[in-house]
């Protein structure tokens, strides 16, 4: 690719590839260490724990965890075993928690790849006994107490029993006790003060029996940035290890950054008449003549479809916006000027430093949270990831290859 066409460019990664699909997102390592970082300085002596469930956010699980883990992070956690297995053949040795119940025929799997289980259920501890017995294994298991979110958890009551039962199967071990809040993000921290108090009347009651409870935590992204991690041994980095805040309201600490630019190129451009009509349903009528250019980008990528007439891409620095309906492959913007031409660099989605919309923006025109924007872009968008700008690895569908 030339270099001026890059040079044209005014986004986050001046590198652009020059192989492969032009539909990409392209993944700062860089500052994925650099907010790892960040919390770190904030939260010590407490330790960091890098949630990176569902592909790392979409940004892709194994560089990620390796890049947080390198950055300092002392453990990871995912949602399903599957997502710990994965990240086992991917290489990674740290410790890693699964926070959501395994399926009842899970167990064996999470313990003969090492995983730490969270259990909430006696029923459960029966079933991990049974499991690290068969894996002839010490099964590490934390303790999830439901503080007030009423999703996964042991109710604060049953917590002490559980844990004796826990240190009284032989092939157990308990390594963690945490709860999760319901509202740390919200206007009103009075809730997020209850749940911290009900989960610290649950650890002092383990203290009281003699139980060594092994890892304390609780904070999310929100409590990290809106409570004090004192008390806790560590915290549980989500959607801030990633650049991005869980709420407009909470602004994250300096120096930390988005990791992902969304990006594609220039298709092919054309010049419509007064009148004509773009995309499905005809809900984007010319009122002049007008250049389009066509993106090789759609809904089946993660560009929601929310965003048909309202959202906007940068094109060689500027605004385009999205005439009428996102298709599953493609989009059109308009407002193109006459140098506009296939191949020319587009920004779809990014971290501001250009006029392309921030991911937060794009969330916001599809009513939704940039969780489910990050999460939903899909497997078909092949992830470069830059070390000092430069690509160090591509994920290629659930291919990974170092470069
Ligand atoms: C997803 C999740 C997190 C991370 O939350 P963020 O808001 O992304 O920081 C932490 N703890 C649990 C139990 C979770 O499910």
């Amino acid at each position: 690719m030339a270099s001026s066409q890059a040079t044209r460019i005014a986004s986050n990664s001046r590198w652009w590839p020059t192989a492969g699909r032009p539909t990409h997102a392209v993944i700062d390592l860089d500052a994925i260490r650099d907010n790892i970082r960040a919390v770190q300085h904030t939260v010590a002596p407490a330790d960091v724990i890098a949630v990176v469930k569902a592909n790392a956010y979409g940004h892709g699980a194994v560089m990620v965890a390796e890049a947080a883990i390198h950055a300092g992070a002392t453990m990871l956690a995912v949602s399903a075993v599957d997502e710990g297995i994965e990240l086992r053949e991917g290489g990674i040795t740290a410790d890693i928690l699964v926070l959501a119940p395994p399926g009842s025929t899970e167990y064996e799997d999470a313990f003969r790849s090492r995983l730490i289980v969270s259990i909430a259920e006696l029923a459960q501890v029966q079933l991990a006994a049974a499991a690290a017995e068969t894996a002839q294994v010490t099964g590490q298991v934390q303790i999830k107490v439901d503080t007030g979110m009423r999703r996964y958890g042991a109710e604060p009551g049953d917590v002490l029993a559980l844990a004796l039962r826990i240190v009284d199967a032989t092939c157990l071990r308990l390594t963690g006790v945490y709860s999760h809040f319901a509202d740390a993000d919200g206007p009103d921290l009075s809730f997020t003060g209850e749940q911290l108090f009900r989960f610290r009347t649950v650890v002092d009651a383990l203290a009281a029996a003699g139980i060594e409870p092994g890892l304390i935590h609780c904070a999310n992204t929100a409590g990290i940035h809106r409570i004090s991690a004192t008390g806790q041994h560590a915290v549980r980095l989500g959607i801030g290890l990633y650049g991005l805040p869980p709420d407009d309201s909470v602004p994250l600490l300096p120096g930390m950054r988005s990791a992902l630019t969304l990006r594609t190129r220039v298709a092919q451009v054309r010049t419509i008449r007064s009148g004509d009509s773009v995309s499905y349903g005809r809900t984007y009528v010319a009122n002049g003549p007008e250049t389009l250019a066509l993106l090789p980008i759609g809904y089946a990528d993660g560009l929601r479809r929310a965003m048909s007439n309202s959202g906007w891409v940068s094109l060689d620095g500027a605004r385009a916006p999205i005439r009428g309906r996102v298709c599953m492959d493609q989009i059109v913007v308009g407002d193109c000027n006459d140098k506009v031409r296939v191949d020319d660099p587009v920004v779809v989605f990014g971290d501001g430093s250009d006029v392309a919309p921030r991911l937060g923006d794009v969330a916001r025109l599809a009513s939704t949270i940039n969780y489910e924007i990050a999460t939903g872009i899909t497997q078909r968008v092949p992830r470069w990831y830059l070390r000092d700008g430069q690509p160090v690895a591509l994920l290629r569908g659930s291919r990974l290859v170092r470069l």
